[in-house]
């Protein structure tokens, strides 16, 4: 089922679950890289006593980097919400129309 513009009819439609999902995993990644840029690093030579070791402590702490960035998220989500599709469902991408779901709107041959 393809979500088509009330304006323009293009196909380039997001919606808020969708924006929000984008959104969310931007924010755990950028949080992610954060932690691990925090993790202690390797030698300067490049070698550690246990590399299995190091491995899991970058993902421990880039997993904490994730979860610290988890209300910055929230609020850049809420922000984008509002300000960006304004209470409806639907934005288009192609000619910036809001609208919300319509069963008008499917297009049976998209499936
Ligand atoms: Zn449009």
């Amino acid at each position: 089922m393809t979500i088509r513009c009330l304006i323009c009819n293009s196909s380039v439609v997001l919606s808020q679950e969708e924006t929000q999902a984008i959104a969310l995993l931007i924010g755990l990644l950028d949080g992610f890289l954060k932690g691990i840029q925090g993790a202690p690093s390797a030698t300067p030579g490049g070698a550690v006593a246990s590399p299995l070791g190091h491995t899991v402590s970058m993902m421990v702490e880039g997993i904490s980097g994730a979860t610290s960035n988890w209300a910055d998220t929230q609020a850049f989500i809420r922000e984008h919400r509002k300000f960006h599709f304004m209470g409806y469902d639907h934005l288009c991408l192609r000619c910036g129309a809001l609208f919300d779901d319509s069963p008008d709107v499917e297009s049976p041959l998209d499936g």
